[in-house]
């Protein structure tokens, strides 16, 4: 057995120990070893992908083309950094190896939280970031072609068994958030995540509620029964943050806005299917009153003349000259 992967197994049974004594100040030291684990294990998969090379060489963060004094040139590692979580997944497809479906971002940010010891809900937090992270870790053996059961002995118990709580209690909170009526199509609700402590364990405090009006989402984790007015937001950052994020990337106009009429933040949604805020109910279908295009939030909002952005501009010319 390798010294990574003898290194990788003893992380995250380290982690798993402290995890399982349940107090809060053992998870520091839990979420910093079981992350290094899950780490260490990506690395042992690049590591036997290319088995005659340098290990340095594979998972060296910067390497340098050095000349050899002959014509050629020789790689050369520089320092001893290793990659980190982003630059693996790189390296990952340039192997040839499979990225494991799974979330490793909540193991991430809970890691740098512990870091700064201010860890948000500590035992449950790991619990959720072990359930979130188990589909790599059970990807990263597969790749190995090792058994984790045989490796991990009862760390592997307690970490399928959070995986199961953890999808019995995301089962519950996706049906209660089923039988509200939305006044569009939403998408991604199992991807709410509560702003109180970052879970994804989000349900409705009223399971029978079907108006999004009186919709009160309540986290699973931390308790937080959040206003609906928040709670509203969060299913709309669910439901189009991905979109906005790529429109503000693009430089376009953002998907999600603050409402003109409600004043409510981020449940206003703009696409080209969808011009209405989540909230209220305010639909945006004014047009301009010379030319007839539908104003955008911003010429609505903005320039609040009727007038779309070049129309507005052509009169403010015709008016100048
Ligand atoms: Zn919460
Ligand atoms: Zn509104
Ligand atoms: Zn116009």
């Amino acid at each position: 057995m390798s010294a990574l992967f003898e290194n990788a197994v003893t992380s995250i049974r380290l982690g798993i120990e402290d995890f399982e004594t349940g107090e809060d100040d053992r998870m520091i030291s839990a979420a910093r070893n079981y992350y290094a684990g899950v780490l260490l294990l990506a690395k042992e998969c690049l590591v036997r992908a290319a088995p005659v090379a340098d290990p340095l060489h594979v998972i060296g963060a910067k390497v340098k083309p050095v000349s050899d004094g002959a014509g050629g040139v020789n790689i050369a590692v520089v320092g001893w950094k290793t990659v980190d979580f982003q630059e693996m997944k790189g390296r990952f497809k340039d192997f040839g190896l499979k990225w494991p479906e799974g979330d490793f971002d909540k193991l991430r940010k809970l890691r740098n939280e512990a870091e700064h010891h201010h860890l948000t809900q500590p035992v449950e937090a790991l619990a959720e970031a072990i359930a979130s992270s188990f589909p790599m870790v059970v990807d990263f053996f597969d790749i190995l072609e090792e058994d984790p059961k045989e490796e991990l002995g009862d760390a592997w118990d307690v970490i399928l068994e959070k995986r199961t709580a953890y999808e019995k209690v995301q089962k519950r909170c996706l049906s209660e958030l089923a039988s509200i009526n939305w006044p569009k199509q939403v998408t991604g609700i199992d991807r709410m995540i509560c702003d109180n402590c970052g879970s994804s364990l989000v349900g409705q405090e009223d399971p029978t509620n079907k108006n999004p009006e009186n919709f009160n989402a309540k986290c699973a984790q931390c308790g937080e029964v959040h206003s609906s007015e928040a709670s509203i937001a969060m299913a709309v950052v669910a439901s189009f943050g991905a979109d906005d994020y790529i429109a503000a990337k693009e430089g376009l106009e953002p998907v999600i806005h603050d409402c003109p009429y409600c004043d409510s933040s981020n449940t206003f949604v703009q696409n080209s299917e969808v011009n209405m805020c989540f909230d209220c109910g305010f639909v945006l279908d004014e047009s301009c009153s010379i030319c007839g295009t539908s104003l955008t939030l911003e010429e609505y909002t903005m320039l609040d003349n009727g007038y779309c952005g070049s129309c507005s501009y052509g009169m403010a010319r015709a008016m100048r000259d």
